[in-house]
């Protein structure tokens, strides 16, 4: 593990990054780009089935990062002007109001809440400071809120807004991956010393830590993937994770078709994610361990009579915290 690996490392400029992007989608600023309702294990337990929580989570639009990382597509929904006032406190009505779920499980569970804006929370530009309060008031039934945001960021007003809401405060922050090689070519700006302070100074804060991993970054052969997610996991609980979350880097911004035209960069396919999350459920790390099943269909190694029994295992084992047993189906699909 390199953890000299500096901002000054950068090799990709940000005129680089943005000459490859496609057009952003049009967006209202008053309007949330999508609301979804999940169950999330609150616990990873030595036996026996996890409680679960209820999560909310509305996808926020805002203003748009101001760090380029390679890999990242989520500035496609966001705005290219500072998030006006009023409209973060506006979009959370909409979403609370879109939830008429009526389901004794959701009432005996934590009530869980995401406020995901593809950016940083700690950043004015994206979540104006004066809009804290509205926002806080709208969340405050919600045992835990959840907030993303880059580690860089991470300051005393972490723990002033943890003091205005009801219920505990995490952040998500994106480690990415522990491997040095694809920490640059990431160019996320931020040493895993950064990434060490930022989640000390959360702990600090009693503000509960999530983490972000890539699974096959560019710049990392598709042989060591595995292994570097398990590398990753641990460091993220040397770091305190509560949560970790596996993401299969996924191309599609510009850059990533620009890293597989050079060799450096094949996305995972759907054996590999299945293989790493067999090996993070017997580790014998504590934290919540997940994989992440956004976009799961498009990844390579699934057809259609696969697809579907290999992803309900998948969300089984985010559910249950345990291996379960391979599908049982002879479709044909093989790991290359
Ligand atoms: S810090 Fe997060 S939102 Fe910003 S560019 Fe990187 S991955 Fe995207
Ligand atoms: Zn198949």
């Amino acid at each position: 593990m390199d953890r000299q690996t500096t901002h000054q490392d950068v090799m990709i400029s940000r005129r680089a990054i943005e000459s490859l992007r496609q057009p952003k989608v049009k967006l209202d600023p008053f309007r949330p780009i999508a609301v979804i309702h999940e169950f999330e294990a609150t616990v990873r337990p030595s036996r026996g089935f996890p409680p679960k929580a209820s999560v909310t989570s509305i996808f926020i639009t805002g203003a748009e990062c101001v760090f380029r990382c390679t890999m990242c597509d989520l500035w496609k929904h966001t705005l290219d002007t500072p998030t006006p006032p009023g409209a973060i406190p506006a979009q959370i009505d909409i979403a609370l109001q879109s939830d008429f779920r009526n389901d004794s499980a959701i009432a005996e569970s934590s009530q869980w809440i995401k406020l995901y804006n593809s950016s940083n929370f700690f950043d004015s530009r994206c979540v104006p400071r004066e809009d804290w309060d509205a926002i806080a008031a709208r969340v405050t039934n919600f045992d835990r809120v959840i907030i993303e945001n880059h580690p860089r960021l991470v300051d005393c007003h972490v723990g002033e807004f943890a003091e205005k809401i009801g219920g505990k405060l995490e952040v998500a922050m994106g480690l990415e991956t522990v491997y040095a090689p694809s920490i640059r070519l990431l160019n996320k700006q931020m040493t895993l010393d950064d990434f060490e302070r930022a989640a000390s100074n959360l702990s600090n804060m009693t503000v509960d830590l999530r983490v972000f991993i890539l699974l096959q970054p560019p710049g990392m052969p598709a042989d060591h993937a595995v292994d570097a997610v398990i590398d990753s996991l641990r460091f993220a609980g040397h770091c305190g994770a509560r949560h970790a979350s596996i993401i299969a880097t996924r191309g599609g911004n510009g850059m990533m078709e620009q890293f597989s035209l050079k060799g450096t960069f094949k996305a995972p396919n759907a054996f590999s994610l299945e293989r790493c999350f067999d090996r993070a459920l017997v580790s014998d790390m504590s934290m919540v361990i997940t994989v992440d099943l956004w976009g799961f269909e498009n990844l390579a190694g699934l057809c259609e009579s696969c697809v579907g029994l290999r992803r309900q295992r998948l969300l089984s084992m985010n559910l249950s915290q345990s291996i379960l047993a391979p599908c049982e189906i002879s479709c044909g699909c093989a790991d290359d």
